[in-house]
């Protein structure tokens, strides 16, 4: 599968860029690599027989090209194993290596990665003392090869100390979630902004940063800020995840479009993602289910995590702050509350599901008076996914089996097939009055689903319907239209 995304039908290596962005061609993919990759290093350390092609690739450029001072940088989608890529030349590179995150969460993953791989490592971060650095600067003197899991703000303050030539010269220098450097640097983390300099200052063999998402702007931020203007070797997977169907749904009720989406057990684990913190708390106690964002301490976060990574049929609802280096595989369903702001934003949250490879489902709710930059991605009728794609820059991406606009997914807003019924068999109401008879406790025990709407969501429900021309309205009254008598069976066709 993976082979055939190389085939160039997805225009992977994007043409438009290769010129600038020196990256790969087909002659160099298919190339004799001049490294060969060691199996037995593969089965012992990682407990794998071989390598998808592009790890090969990556891991062979990188191990070609450190006697230039190579730079490379790889944007391969999430959960397609891209820790190997580096963990590899690590296992076998004499002297130490950097791995640089932004997250302290992430910095500890990999930190559990290095150890099951049997790599020596040490962790180093903020509010270390003096004795617990000089130990860390110890065993890597005499380690013969070691990785050091760490962040930019702790290089920073080891500049400041004159403590960085210690950890000069690496083998390789890793810039992991590399995107942050441009989205989180150019406004909460100015030191992001100098990890370019850092980065000179190291003179690795080889730098390389990898993240999942980049646009090109991102792509363009990631060569100024961590490769000084530099251009490196770029390989680039497609951003497409064909196990994904995507569906935009401009919603009566979102609460009431949410509860029914994650109803069936099958729709679970889920996470919902949403714009405020408020939101969160709000939906998670309606929901009756835990809430994650950044203004919990790191107690509750880690308890959060725990819980819902051992999960199998948790619901998560959480602010943009659950996401990078969570890696739980089988999340089969992705909301989004709102309309996302950006494509590599929500390609990274949306991307969080299915990372088992079985289907998951991105669910995006909407109303029409929202705003978006994105919005007409996810509201012209035209394909989600080739619209995502042309966004990153990819032209030709292959017919479409995943979206609600090219697929009919069969889906019933949540209050729809009611509302539409009681108008159908009782006409002549305003729609005060309707919202006011439909949530009646006599109406809610003939329609359980309508149990819990109040009369204001009912109220916009209606008028949606009736924007829609789904009802229409004659002198302030409800009715509805011809064609939904003539359906058999009380089946509506609209
Ligand atoms: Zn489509």
């Amino acid at each position: 599968m993976l082979f055939d995304n190389f085939s160039g039908k997805r225009n992977l290596f994007n043409k438009q860029n290769s010129k600038r962005a020196g990256f790969l061609t087909f002659s160099q993919l298919f190339s004799v690599y001049l490294y060969v990759i060691d199996k037995a290093i593969l089965k012992k350390q990682f407990g794998i027989s071989y390598l998808r092609p592009w790890q090969e690739l990556v891991i062979t450029r990188i191990l070609e090209l450190r006697d230039e001072g190579g730079k490379v940088l790889c944007i391969l989608p999430t959960g397609s194993g891209k820790s190997l890529c580096f963990m590899y030349p690590i296992a076998v590179l004499e002297r130490h290596s950097i791995l640089v995150y932004p997250l302290l969460s992430l910095m500890n993953d990999q930190a559990k990665r290095l150890e099951k791989a049997s790599i020596p490592f040490v962790l180093m971060k903020g509010g270390m003392t003096r004795d617990e650095r000089n130990a860390c600067f110890k065993r890597i003197s005499e380690e013969k090869r070691i990785a050091i899991v760490t962040n930019p703000e702790t290089l920073l303050a080891m500049e400041k100390r004159g403590e960085l030539k210690l950890l000069s010269h690496p083998a390789l220098l890793v810039i992991d979630e590399a995107h942050t450097a441009v989205t989180w640097g150019e406004n909460f983390r100015p030191s992001y902004l100098e990890l370019g300099r850092l980065v000179e200052l190291l003179r690795a063999d080889s730098t390389l940063a990898f993240t999942a998402t980049a646009d090109e702007s991102i792509t363009e931020g990631i060569i100024k800020h961590i490769f000084s203007g530099r251009i490196p070797y770029t390989v680039r997977d497609s951003s497409d995840r064909e196990n994904i169907f995507y569906h935009s749904l401009k919603s009566l009720s979102k609460q009431k479009d949410i509860q029914k989406i994650l109803a069936p057990p099958s729709s679970r684990p889920a996470v919902i993602f949403c714009r405020s913190r408020k939101e969160t708390e709000y939906l998670a106690g309606l929901l009756n289910t835990g809430c994650y964002h950044a203004g919990l301490t790191s107690e509750e976060r880690k308890e959060r995590e725990r819980w819902f990574l051992s999960s199998s049929d948790g619901v998560l609802v959480s602010t943009s702050a659950y996401g990078m280096g969570v890696d739980k595989k089988n999340i089969r369903t992705v909301i989004h509350t709102h309309l996302p702001e950006s494509v590599p934003d929500f390609l990274q949250e949306s991307g969080r599901g299915g990372r088992d490879g079985g289907r998951m489902d991105s669910w995006i709710l909407w109303y029409d008076e929202e705003c978006s930059p994105i919005k007409d991605i996810f509201t012209n009728g035209k394909c989600i996914r080739h619209s995502l794609l042309l966004h990153m820059g990819e032209e030709n991406a292959e017919e479409c089996l995943g979206c609600s606009a090219c697929v009919h997914d069969g889906y019933r807003r949540a209050g729809e097939d009611e509302i539409m019924a009681w108008v159908k068999w009782h006409p002549g109401h305003t729609i005060k009055g309707a919202a006011k008879s439909i949530t009646t406790p006599a109406f809610f025990s003939r329609w359980k689903n309508m149990k819990g709407w109040n009369g204001r969501e009912t109220e916009m429900a209606i008028k949606t319907l009736v924007e829609e021309k789904h009802l229409h309205l004659f002198l302030s009254r409800l009715f509805c239209p011809l064609s939904s008598f003539m359906i058999e069976s009380g089946k509506r066709s609209f």
